[in-house]
C-alpha cells in the first residue's frame, strides 16, 4: 500500500516524531492533498503543548498548507486532481446549520475546531481536507513563500478590511512579528495611513520599507498619546502577545475607532469611558474562511505582499518549531517538502 510520512505529536508535550503511515483515502466531501509547503504558526502550540481540551493524539499539526490535490473523495464538486490548493486554520463547514445558512460559516455548528488541531494538518507529505476548507491557489504564487498567507496573512488582511477603516484613515499595526510584518504591508496597500508600533527602533527601517508611513517606539513614547497626537486611530490591529501592551495602546483609538484583537492574550482591561465617549470598540476577529483566503492570496499577488520566511526541510520540523517558539525568526517559519 502507498505510504505517506508525517510529523506526529504522539502526546501533549511529547515533541514531534517522524512516522510512516498508509496513505489515507479521502472520505465524503474530502480531498487528499500532496503537500508542497506548510507554515509553522504559533497556534501550532495548541496541538504540540496540548493547550486545548479534547484534542485526540497522535495528531499532525499544521494549518498553513499549500500543495496539489492528488485524490478526490465521493461528492466533491468543483475541484479536480492536480489543482493547486491550500488549507488554513478553518477546517471547513457543513453548509446547512443555522450559522452556515446565515453566512457565518466560520462559526459552523457541525464542523468545529481547526486544521491541525481537531483533524490532521500539513506537517505531512499528504493530508485530507474537507472541500469546504480548500483554497484555490493562483498560478505563479510560490508554495513556500505563500504558505503563511493562509494564516498570518488572511488573519491580518481580513481583520483590516473588516475594521471599518477607509482609505486615508489612520491605522496602527501593533507589534512587528509574524502577523505584524504582514499587517503593515496589507494596511499600507489597502490605502491606510499606516503606523507601525513596536518596542525599540531596530525594526523601524524594515517596516518603513514594507510600507509603514510612521513609527512609534513604545520604549520612548506612550503609544496612546502618540496616536492621539496624530488624530486618533480609526483601527488598531493588535497582534502582540501581551495584554498590558494591548491595554496601553487602546487609548489611542479615535472617534468610532475599533481595536481588532487578533493576538490571544487572555483577559484585557479597557477603560469604558475611553470607549463610550469616542463610540470606540474592541473587537475580536476570527481569521476567515477559504473564500477569505482566496481573496488574501489574490490581493497579495496583485500588490506584491510577501511573507518573510525562514525555510526548513520537512524532516527538520522539530527545529523549525523550536525556532518559531523562540520568537527570533524573521518572521515566519515554513516547512518545505521535496517534490
Ligand atoms: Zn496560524
Ligand atoms: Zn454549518
Amino acid at each position: 500500500m502507498a505510504k505517506m510520512r508525517a510529523m506526529i505529536v504522539p502526546e501533549p508535550r511529547g515533541g514531534l516524531r517522524l512516522v510512516e503511515r498508509d496513505l489515507p483515502e479521502p472520505g465524503h466531501h474530502e480531498v487528499r492533498i500532496r503537500v508542497h509547503a506548510c507554515g509553522v504558526c504559533h497556534s501550532d502550540t495548541v496541538t504540540v503543548e496540548g493547550a486545548f481540551p479534547g484534542i485526540t493524539y497522535p495528531r499532525i499539526p499544521g494549518h498553513e498548507v499549500i500543495g496539489v490535490i492528488d485524490a478526490l473523495g465521493p461528492d466533491v464538486d468543483g475541484f479536480d486532481i492536480g489543482a493547486r490548493v491550500g488549507v488554513g486554520w478553518s477546517p471547513g463547514y457543513c453548509g446547512y446549520c443555522g450559522n452556515c445558512r446565515r453566512g457565518d460559516t466560520f462559526a459552523c455548528e457541525n464542523v468545529q475546531g481547526a486544521t491541525g488541531v481537531s483533524r490532521d494538518g500539513g506537517y505531512a507529505t499528504h493530508m485530507l481536507a474537507l472541500a469546504s476548507a480548500v483554497v484555490r491557489v493562483p498560478d505563479g504564487l510560490d508554495a513556500v513563500e505563500s504558505a503563511p498567507l493562509l494564516c498570518a496573512g488572511i488573519t491580518t488582511f481580513n481583520a483590516l478590511r473588516n475594521s471599518g477603516a477607509r482609505p486615508g484613515d489612520l491605522v496602527a499595526v501593533h507589534g512587528v512579528g509574524g502577523l505584524g510584518h504582514l499587517g503593515i504591508q496589507f494596511a499600507a496597500r489597502q490605502g491606510f495611513r499606516t503606523v507601525a508600533v513596536n518596542r525599540g527602533r531596530d525594526k523601524e527601517a524594515l517596516v518603513r520599507s514594507l510600507g509603514a508611513h510612521d513609527y512609534i517606539d513604545t520604549n520612548t513614547d506612550d503609544p496612546a498619546k502618540a496616536l492621539q497626537a496624530m488624530g486618533g486611530a480609526k483601527a488598531i490591529l493588535a497582534t502582540v502577545t501581551s495584554a498590558d501592551a494591548m491595554q496601553a495602546i487602546s487609548g489611542g483609538l479615535g472617534v468610532n475607532g475599533t481595536m481588532m484583537v487578533i493576538g490571544a492574550v487572555g483577559n484585557l482591561t479597557i477603560d469604558s469611558l475611553g470607549l463610550l465617549f469616542k463610540r470606540a470598540s474592541v473587537r475580536g476577529w476570527y481569521s476567515g474562511t477559504a473564500a477569505d483566503s482566496e481573496d488574501t492570496l489574490k490581493f497579495s499577488q496583485l500588490n506584491s505582499v510577501a511573507s518573510m520566511n525562514e525555510v526548513f526541510p520537512f524532516e527538520q520540523a522539530q527545529a523549525a518549531y523550536d525556532r518559531m517558539v523562540s520568537g527570533n525568526a524573521r518572521f515566519r517559519v515554513v516547512l518545505k517538502f521535496a517534490s
